[in-house]
């Protein structure tokens, strides 16, 4: 089984990735990050599908899948 992990001090809230997640199960918290933004969180865990397009789309990284004790970060190079 796979599902995602937010990094929440890496967000910067702009919501590319819950616009970008096809079972709308991304949304944004009413907290703050140490950088000042609201960041994304899972809202139903158990609905991901595991298609990744939230890790792809992010800009900023703070999207990791992990599949079966597998971490994978995206462009992150
Ligand atoms: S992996 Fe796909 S289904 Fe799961 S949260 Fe990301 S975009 Fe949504
Ligand atoms: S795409 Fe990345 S930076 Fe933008 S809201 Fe989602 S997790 Fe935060």
């Amino acid at each position: 089984m796979s599902h995602i992990l937010i990094e929440p001090d890496q967000c910067k809230g702009c919501e590319l990735c819950v616009n970008a997640c096809p079972q709308q199960i991304l949304g944004m918290t009413k907290k703050i990050n140490s950088k000042g933004y609201f960041y994304t969180e899972v809202a139903e865990p158990m609905r991901c599908i595991g298609c990744r397009l939230c890790c792809i789309t992010c800009p900023d990284m703070a999207i990791t899948m992990e599949v079966h004790g597998t971490m994978y970060h995206y462009f992150g190079y």
